[in-house]
């Protein structure tokens, strides 16, 4: 058992060095060059003219978030490239929390010009993936490098990361590629929704709506991160947008840790992993909703508190997978799959967040790379869940129909009974040939044979009568050694022929068992009209057995 639960760990380690392994070569997907910058704080009184010609003076060692809030001066390696009208350059940064931003650009000839954001801060420039995009005036001058002036800066994972120099094909390309991805992702995140929502018609399992509200919640998180939001609403702030990506982050985390907990069966989250599991829920939804109420207020602290939230959630996964384990959970390998990727980008991110990894862009957006692969392995559960319904409903349609058959068989012989008959007669188009058939003598084959002996006699009867009808022919044992048979008037069957083939069978020590039938044709559109045909079949029979036995009898339903 414990050999089985190092097994799942080690696959859960494997996971983690897959990704971990994926981010660093990954970052070739981000538009463009990188950019090294360095860093100068800004004491007030600076002149931007003077610092983009002293680059000297510029902090390129000390890691950007040891400087802590405020407001900075970053000036970039130098570029020497045109930015030319066919051809120009894009300067792009990831988008961190700051008041403004104001980039100055030297020029080979001397000339600086400058950009300023307005109170929207960096919202005009965002493209997708949430990177900040902005174009170098064009120049007949080479671009020598560039001055930001950062203010109001966070910092709480750098004052300026990400800077890449990007051609304009380059920038379309990311862009592209990015809304293929969020596309992609959106898309599953839909798909999921609604059939989860349509199972959860026909399974009822309340962790089905409580996967769709998560999985909502992350698709907002998702449009807002992405930066698209700054796209459908270009009047928000930057501030604002991230303040809502805490937000819905948060609720996000809450509603994973809710939907595990109904997910598994009770008994996994029992005792303290559930107190643990609710204070972490809490906690990750308060602290976003608190930033995002709240931000810039104590926002170091906030960040490092919703930081701790999702270690915290990374933290129960051991113990939640161990208990699962020990417990013989159903569901630990499936949520073990589905949910390795996701909790890991968790962790990763936190770990980002703690400056344990550094910065990336791809870390940023892990969420949604490993929601995709939780997508995808929750529709194969999907699929299967929905394997399991249809076998289950095959074996209930096969239950029934069984159960039907039985009610509607005669036990000793297998033919219709009695009910089962008049249920298919009645209602029949066209006219019908009814044949009453009744054993003659039953009492006395039944003294010599015994009561067992007269049973199979009466199987016997019946298989014969049963192999030698055509299709779309009613026969049924109607009472104790009464048959009855029903075709189509214009497919008769020849009750001489029943008879002759009676004579010749085999019947147990040889005994020779005859048969008297009554027949009358006529429809049989009603109740009243069976009544009437069987009573004058009857009466024909009667008269077979007066006249001797062993013979035929025909009657016209005008007689009656
Ligand atoms: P007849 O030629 O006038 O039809 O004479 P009969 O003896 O066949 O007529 P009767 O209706 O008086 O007797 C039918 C007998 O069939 C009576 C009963 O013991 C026997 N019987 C009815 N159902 C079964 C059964 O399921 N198994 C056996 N072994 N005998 C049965
Ligand atoms: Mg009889
Ligand atoms: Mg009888």
């Amino acid at each position: 058992m414990a050999g089985g639960f190092i097994r799942l760990v080690l696959a859960f380690a494997g996971g983690i060095a897959l990704f971990c392994g994926a981010p660093a070569h990954a970052q070739k997907g981000v538009a463009g060059t990188p950019l090294r910058v360095c860093v100068l704080r800004d004491t007030g009184g600076m002149d931007p003219a003077t610092l983009i010609r002293q680059p000297a003076r510029f902090d390129c060692a000390t890691a950007q978030h040891r400087f802590g809030p405020g407001n900075y001066w970053v000036i970039s390696q130098d570029i020497h490239q045109r930015s030319r009208s066919r051809a120009p350059l894009n300067v792009r940064l990831a988008s961190l929390w700051q008041q403004s931003l104001t980039l100055h650009v030297l020029y080979a000839d001397g000339k600086i010009v400058s950009q300023t954001t307005d109170a929207r801060g960096l919202t005009p420039l965002i493209q997708l993936g949430a990177i900040a995009e902005q174009p170098l005036p064009r120049s007949q001058a080479n671009v020598v490098r560039l001055l930001w002036h950062v203010e109001g800066a966070a910092n709480l994972r750098g004052i300026l990361l990400g800077a890449r120099l990007s051609t304009a094909k380059e920038s379309e390309h990311a862009n592209l590629a990015m809304a293929a991805l969020y596309a992609g992702f959106a898309g599953l995140a839909i798909a999921l929704i609604i059939y989860n929502l349509a199972l959860w018609g026909a399974l009822r399992h309340r962790f089905q709506l409580y996967y769709c509200l998560m999985v909502g919640l992350l698709l907002a998180y998702t449009f807002s991160s992405s930066g698209a939001l700054a796209w459908a609403w270009p009047d928000i702030a930057n501030n604002s947008r991230l303040r809502i990506n805490f937000l819905l982050l948060g609720g996000t985390g809450t509603a994973a840790l809710v939907f595990a907990r109904s997910f598994f069966e009770e008994r996994v989250f029992a005792g303290w992993l559930g107190r643990y599991a609710t204070g972490v829920g809490l906690a990750m939804a308060g602290v976003g909703l608190f930033y995002f109420l709240t931000a810039p207020f104590a926002i170091k602290a906030v960040d490092l508190a919703f930081t701790c939230s999702f270690v915290a959630l990374s933290a129960a996964v051991l113990p939640l997978l161990w208990r699962a384990w020990r417990l013989r959970s159903n569901y630990l390998w499936l949520f073990a799959f589905a949910w390795g990727a996701p909790i890991l980008t968790a962790a990763l991110r936190a770990l980002a967040n703690l400056h344990l990894l550094p910065w990336s862009f791809w870390i940023d957006n892990s969420t949604i790379l490993a929601m995709m692969v939780e997508a995808i392995v929750s529709s194969l559960a999907v699929a299967y869940r929905i394997k399991l319904l249809r076998a289950e409903r095959d074996d209930a349609i096969e239950r029934e129909v069984m159960t039907r058959r039985l009610a509607d068989t005669d036990p000793l012989t297998g033919l219709l009974n009695r009910r089962a008959f008049l249920h298919q007669a009645i209602g029949r188009a066209g006219e019908q040939l009814l044949l009453i058939i009744d054993l003659d003598h039953f009492k006395r084959v039944n003294e010599t044979l015994g009561h067992d002996g007269g049973d199979e006699v009466l199987r016997v009867f019946a298989r014969m009568l049963r192999t030698s009808v055509p299709q779309g022919t009613l026969v049924a044992r109607i009472g104790g050694e009464e048959f009855a048979i029903l075709t189509p008037a214009d497919r008769p069957i020849e009750p001489e022929s029943v008879l002759a083939r009676l004579r010749q069978m085999r019947m147990p020590f040889d005994i020779k068992v005859t048969a008297s039938i009554g027949t009358c044709q006529g429809t049989l559109a009603s109740e009243v009209d069976w009544k009437a045909l069987y009573r004058i079949a009857d009466t024909a029979l009667f008269d077979a057995k007066s006249a001797g036995r062993d013979r035929v009898r025909h009657a016209m339903r005008a007689a009656a």
